[in-house]
């Protein structure tokens, strides 16, 4: 079967949480023919909300992605998440889409948690579109909109509509692209629109605000202003073809209006997703390394080897589990044997599906840009790349933090404690950034995620989506140990064993290794010296002794151990004495390098409005923080600081009344410096 390949969109849809993300994203489905009935959030019935979850918090926790055809593109709906414990779901997000709508609330503009999303949009250089949504509402200003999206986003926002109405008058818009005017009539689906002139009352405004896109596009196509100067006709084709550039480049960003609550300009928000926002091939070349070599691969839309990152993982039910896939080059088929490039295992690919709301669709291949979700991948997890054998490459982009916090769960009832360990694996198996542990000696499970509210929605959504019904102990920090001195201890081993005499000398050292390096194992013996299975027996034992810290067992970091020396004697150094050997002088040695118990530093970055940094910045002293800056942006202050994990504890509920609900933070694992106020500090 050759088919052409389809030009596609990848976009993501990006908002504050209540701008309207969800119900615009309804109603694109509904315009793109997909969806028969319009889902609507309020009765909770929106397609793309699957997650009971959502459902009662508002929120999008995990991202899915979504095909609609519009205008014979492909659009790709990769759901993005808002919150800021799930940046990880975010970012990945981001990783794998080429383009953005970012939808803002026409009463709430640029909203604290919009700067956040648009920074990390940013920090990706995603192109983007803006939708100033709930034009109906009172209170809506369209000019008021772009005017924060300029000053807060400091950004340039070039509108190519302008609203027929405001509020309860609000009818439709005029598009400046193609000189018309599109009203929807009221109480309608929306799926028709009449075409009609430029209402007399706004045409100076119009004319203005067009003048302004021409000027904007004419930064790329000069000839432009002088056709508008002398009243020329301009072709929409040739307006569009420079704006998107300018778009695809950041430069500017195309504001379009609408509600769709109310169904009003939703399909001109398709028409620009595929008029402006940037097909796969538009986009830079991707990197990523030779697994082997260590070297930089450059993957190019054109390649004919196949490079696909693995961005989400998901059971659909028991029996399959769906491994969302992005292909940056070559064509994977049904039946098709690629490599998994980190693991270095091959893997055949069972059944190809485009996921559509309520829908999958088969696939015979899939190719450079598309999105599908592959089935019957049996060991490959989220971030992995699959390859062609020829052209092994693990793209780069989709690290996961460490989990730094961990907190006990256990059933209310005990009937259900096996169903909770199976439930949570599957969770593990979807969500990197989740550890789930058992003591194999009391049965406890520990679970360890990246702050407090990942772990509560874990708890929630056992009781939504599995009804086992569990309790949290209190949340402890996910500790690490490391050594701060170098150590070398020499043990000679010697002991009849079954009759057999066992020998084996050997010397050990230990010493700190480069913040964020791990742990490494080498040996310094003269190769010559000792049988290479021996060694190697040696060095894989050593490696899995030296995972926990001689504290309290957390896991250890950054510890260089080295196989200084070693002595034999014949057959009664075995592969067991030397192991043994070098556990006793590794052990020794760890213990004389001054170990120490460390904690996590979380790099903390609070936006929020000026009234509130005051206070917000006396409380982060209170925590002891180290304030590294605060830097205003109009109306906003988004402050920067390090803070130890164990006092970012509740740390969102206090904000959230510091700031009358309006402050947001995002933080991450800065590094690891050693505890204050802990038991085992040396
Ligand atoms: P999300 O959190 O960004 O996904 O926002 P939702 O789509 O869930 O919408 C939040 C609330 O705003 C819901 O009650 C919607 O019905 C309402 N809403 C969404 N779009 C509009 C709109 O265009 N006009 C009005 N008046 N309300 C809207
Ligand atoms: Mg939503």
């Amino acid at each position: 079967m050759e088919n052409a390949p389809s030009p596609i969109r990848n976009i993501g849809i990006a908002a504050h949480i209540d701008a309207g993300k969800t119900t615009t994203t309804e109603r694109i489905l509904f315009y793109a023919g997909v969806t028969h009935r319009i889902g609507e959030v309020d009765d909770g019935s929106a397609t793309m909300d699957w997650m009971e979850q959502e459902r009662t918090r508002g929120i999008t926790i995990t991202s899915a992605c979504t095909s609609v055809e519009w205008r014979d593109h492909a659009i790709h709906i990769i759901d993005t998440p808002g919150h800021v414990d799930f940046t990880v779901e975010v970012e990945r997000s981001l990783r794998v889409l080429d383009g953005a709508v970012a939808v803002f609330c026409a009463v709430g503009g640029v909203e604290p948690q919009s700067e956040v999303v648009w920074r990390q949009a940013d920090r990706y250089r995603v192109p983007r579109i803006a939708f100033v949504n709930k034009m109906d509402r009172v209170g809506a200003s369209f000019e008021r909109t772009c005017e924060a999206m300029r000053k807060k986003l400091s950004c340039q926002p070039i509108p190519i509509q302008l609203p027929i109405g405001v509020e309860s008058s609000f009818q439709g818009v005029v598009d400046l692209v193609r000189q018309r005017a599109l009203v929807w009539t009221e109480g309608e689906t929306g799926e028709e629109f009449d075409v009609v002139a430029i209402p007399e009352e706004i045409s100076d405004a119009v004319a203005a605000a067009r003048d302004e896109l021409i000027a904007c596009c004419a930064e790329v196509d000069e000839e432009l202003l002088d056709l508008h100067l002398e009243g020329r006709e301009i072709a929409p084709k040739r307006i569009l073809a420079a704006l998107r550039t300018r778009t695809i480049r950041h430069e500017v960003f195309p504001v379009l209006c609408g509600t769709a609550l109310k169904n009003r300009g939703v399909q001109p928000l398709l028409d620009a997703i595929i008029d402006l926002l940037p097909a796969p091939e538009d986009v830079p070349p991707v990197t990523g390394v030779d697994p082997e070599a260590g070297t930089e691969v450059t993957v190019s839309h054109g390649d004919e080897a196949l490079a696909a990152l693995v961005f989400k993982v998901m059971a659909q039910d028991s029996f399959q589990t769906l491994s969302y896939t992005r292909v940056y080059s070559g064509r994977i088929h049904r039946g098709d044997r690629v490599v998994n490039a980190v693991t270095g295992t091959s893997e055949r690919i069972g059944r190809i599906l485009q996921m559509h709301s309520n829908r999958s669709v088969q696939l015979e291949e899939a190719g450079p840009g598309d999105i599908v979700a592959l089935v019957g991948l049996k060991a490959t997890t989220t971030g992995e790349t699959l390859c062609s054998s020829y052209r092994r490459v693990t793209l780069e982009g989709m690290t996961f933090p460490e989990p730094v916090i961990s907190s006990v769960i256990e059933a209310r009832r005990a009937a259900d404690q096996k169903n909770l360990a199976e439930a949570l694996a599957q969770f593990a198996r979807e969500d990197p950034t989740l550890r789930v542990t058992t003591d194999d000696e009391t049965g406890q499970i520990l679970i360890s995620g990246m702050g407090e509210l990942h772990l509560e929605v874990i708890a929630q959504r056992l009781d939504t989506e599995r009804s086992i019904e569990v309790r949290m102990g209190h949340p402890q920090v996910a500790y690490r140990e490391s050594i701060s001195a170098q150590a070398e201890r020499e043990d000679t081993f010697q002991r009849m064993w079954a009759g057999e005499k066992l020998w084996a000398r050997t010397v050990v050292r230990v010493e700190p290794n480069a913040p964020g390096s791990g742990i490494e194992v080498r040996t310094l013996l003269d190769p010559t010296s000792m049988r290479r299975e021996l060694v190697t027996a040696v060095l894989e034992s050593l490696h899995a002794t030296a995972q926990t810290g001689p504290l309290a067992g957390y896991p250890l970091i950054d510890v260089i151990v080295s196989l200084v020396d070693a002595s034999s004697r014949g057959e009664e150094s075995t592969a067991i004495a030397f192991q043994t050997c070098a556990a006793r002088a590794y052990g020794e040695a760890i213990r004389a390098a001054t170990p120490q118990l460390l904690e996590p530093i979380m790099s903390v970055e609070v936006t929020v409005p000026t009234e509130a940094t005051g206070d917000v910045l006396k409380d982060l002293g209170v925590r002891r923080a180290e304030i590294l800056g605060v830097e205003s942006r109009g109306e906003i202050d988004v402050a920067r600081a390090h803070l130890r994990l164990a006092k970012t504890f509740g740390y969102t509920t206090d904000l959230r009344s510091m700031s009358r609900g309006r402050g947001t933070f995002t933080m991450q694992l800065h590094e690891y410096a050693p505890a204050e106020d802990s038991p085992f500090s040396t």
